[in-house]
Order: structure tokens, then C-alpha cells, then sequence
């Protein structure tokens, strides 16, 4: 995408999407896939765009609310959907009746599911998971008495059929070691579901696939993986969503103020991180393009217009001499960024949305 050249940046602060970028991207990871299901995780980024740019490169949408269920049936009316997610409500388990598997979390959870209902249960597995950024223990899923318990219940529920177990252990993780934690479910997971009557098994890895922000050119490496997942004896699928959206989507504003105090360089953008929270939950300099100014580079810190000393996009970076006016162009703003901020937060106003097709 060539970046000089944006369309309508006349109104900023803008998300820009690049659907082409987008479709292109989604199509090598499928390729790389082979028999392996991907499912797109719809909390990474639900915008309507997006999700049918992905729809006809994936087999489904997993969604983890009531909220987001209903927004993918209305957005995409054929779609499969997997539906995951702690703490369903009775309601939210209602409106899943008839989709393509409901992942259970609890036994309670279970009472809840009326059916018909096709269901993976989540095991939460003591597996060693080194070089997380988040790793999926605490309140997700079941531990092994639990996951019995699920099961004799299932067993006894004419409306509830067992296909598989769901796993999605960890986030921020490189090809190899998934590959590993993908071995090491599919060793306790399919023998166990041998054991309750599923010859079928289903494995649902889960998403979590590493996406580095200090490096925007760098990818997962979606062809070790595919290839390393035909091994295992199962059904499987996969739901990842960082990794599928992040890199499509720019976060476009311009310099309102520059300033310098007690040494330090401000550089003050339109918007804020009330727009894109990314750099701020994940703790790193979010990184961007100066889109129309050249010369030598000084460093500084962007940040909003929010009144908060958080309110940072990038801390103590290189940029050229910097005006009122210039535009700047925040990459990898296309995953957890606009559907994750705090958009009302001294009530500015929001952003456009600009889409490239
Ligand atoms: C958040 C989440 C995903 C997607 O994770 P990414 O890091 O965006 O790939 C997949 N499955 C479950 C259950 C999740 O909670």
C-alpha cells in the first residue's frame, strides 16, 4: 500500500483499511493451512468490512458474546460460527442454538446450553508455555474433574453431542513452540475424548499466533505450522485473529502542537489513545510512517489529547522536524485497536473510516 497516496485523509484522525492487503494476506495463511479449519476471531477487529473480506478465505467466525454472535449473523448470514468466551449467560447460550460448536467453559455452563448444540469443552491443561505474552490459565476453562463431569453430562443429554476439546493456551507465541503446545493437547486430548466415546476427535488449537510490533514486516510463519499440524491424528481448527487483521489497518492523524519541555520533545497528534488503546495495553511504541515531512531526525514522544500523562503512542522516537498539519501514520493498527479503546473518554470526536478496495 503506498502510503503518500491515501484516499479521503482529508478527514483525520482515520482508521484505513486496506482490504486488498488484507485479502491477499488471508489467502496465504489458508494456503498454508491445508486440511487445518480456520476460523477468524471476531474480537480482534468485528468491523463489518473486514469480516466479509475474510468471510469467503475462512471457514468460519469464532465470536466470544452474545453481542458479537448477533453482529456476525447480521453481517454474514452463511457464515459458521464457533462461540467461546467465559462467563455465557443463559440468554447469550439461547441465541447460540443450532451454530456450529459452542466452546463450554464450566460444568454450570453446561446446565445453561439447552441445545441442540454441538460442544467442544476447554480443558485448562498445566502445559509449560515459554515466551507467552499472555498465557490462558486462571478462570479459562477446566481442570480435569471437571472436564469428567462435562462429559458424563453430555453423555446423558440427548440435545448435547461432544465433538472435541478447545485449547487456546496462549498468545504472542512463534510457529515452532505452538506446534509443540499443539502435540502436547492433542496427546492428553485425543485419547481422553477416546475414552468418552468421541472416535472423531476435534481439536480446536485455538488463536494466540505472535504478531511483533517492533518488527511490522515480520509474519508468523504460517507454512511451519500448517505443515507441522498434519501430523496430528485429528479434526482440526484453528481461530486466530491478531495475526489474520493487525497489519491491515493504519491509524492516521496529524500534529496539532510540537513542543518542548524540561528537555523532552512533545509532539501533540489530533485523537489519541482513546482511538487506538494498542500501545498502551500492550506497552510498546506503536509503530508509524511520517507521511509529509523529511530532513533530520530528533527524537520525541507522540502523544494524544487526552489528559492523562498514559495518553502515549510512541516514547523517546526518531522523527524529522514535525509542524501543525503534518500527517502521521500509525501501522499494525488493524487488531485490538479501535474496538478495544475507551472512545468516550473526554468525548472527542471519533474517527473516520476509510476503506481501500
Ligand atoms: C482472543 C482469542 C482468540 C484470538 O487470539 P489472537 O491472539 O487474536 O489470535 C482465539 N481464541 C480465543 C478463545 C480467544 O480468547
Amino acid at each position: 500500500m503506498n502510503l503518500d497516496d491515501l484516499p479521503g485523509l482529508d478527514r483525520h484522525p482515520a482508521y484505513v483499511y486496506d482490504l486488498p492487503g488484507l485479502k491477499t494476506h488471508v489467502q496465504s495463511i489458508r494456503a498454508a493451512l491445508g486440511g487445518t479449519e480456520l476460523f477468524y476471531a471476531a474480537k480482534a477487529n468485528p468491523d463489518a468490512e473486514i469480516l466479509r473480506t475474510l468471510a469467503p478465505h475462512v471457514d468460519g467466525i469464532e465470536v466470544s458474546s452474545g453481542g458479537e454472535l448477533t453482529h456476525v449473523r447480521e453481517t454474514l448470514p452463511e457464515a459458521r460460527i464457533a462461540f467461546g468466551g467465559p462467563g455465557k449467560t443463559g440468554e447469550e447460550l439461547a441465541l447460540a442454538a443450532g451454530i456450529d460448536r459452542v466452546h463450554v467453559e464450566s460444568p454450570r455452563e453446561l446446565d445453561r446450553l439447552q441445545g441442540p448444540a454441538n460442544v467442544l469443552l476447554r480443558p485448562n491443561l498445566p502445559f509449560r508455555v515459554p515466551g507467552a505474552a499472555l498465557t490462558m490459565s486462571g478462570p479459562f476453562g477446566m481442570d480435569e474433574d471437571a472436564l469428567d463431569a462435562c462429559a458424563a453430562r453430555i453423555a446423558e443429554n440427548p440435545h448435547i453431542t461432544l465433538r472435541g476439546v478447545h485449547a487456546h493456551l496462549a498468545s504472542g507465541l512463534d510457529a515452532p513452540t505452538m506446534l509443540d503446545l499443539a502435540h502436547q493437547v492433542a496427546e492428553w486430548a485425543i485419547p481422553w475424548l477416546k475414552t468418552h466415546g468421541v472416535d472423531d476427535p476435534e481439536l480446536n488449537i485455538g488463536g494466540g499466533m505472535a504478531v511483533d510490533y517492533t518488527s511490522p514486516a515480520t509474519r508468523f510463519d504460517w507454512p511451519v505450522y500448517g505443515a507441522g499440524l498434519a501430523d496430528i491424528p485429528a479434526r482440526l481448527r484453528i481461530e486466530p485473529g491478531r495475526a489474520v487483521t493487525a497489519y491491515h489497518g493504519w491509524y492516521v492523524t496529524d500534529v496539532l502542537d510540537v513542543k518542548t519541555t524540561r528537555g523532552e520533545t512533545y509532539v501533540i497528534l489530533r485523537g489519541g489513545t482513546h482511538h487506538l488503546r494498542t500501545p498502551v495495553t500492550k506497552g510498546h511504541d506503536q509503530p508509524f510512517h511520517v507521511l509529509t515531512a523529511k530532513g533530520p531526525e530528533s527524537p520525541a514522544t507522540l502523544v494524544g489529547q487526552l489528559c492523562t500523562p498514559k495518553d502515549v503512542f510512541a516514547r523517546g522516537v526518531s522523527v524529522p522536524p514535525l509542524r501543525p498539519g503534518d500527517l502521521i501514520a500509525f501501522a499494525m493498527a488493524g487488531a485490538y485497536a479501535w474496538n478495544i479503546s475507551h472512545h468516550d473518554f473526554l468525548m472527542h470526536p471519533k474517527p473516520a473510516f476509510h476503506y481501500l478496495r
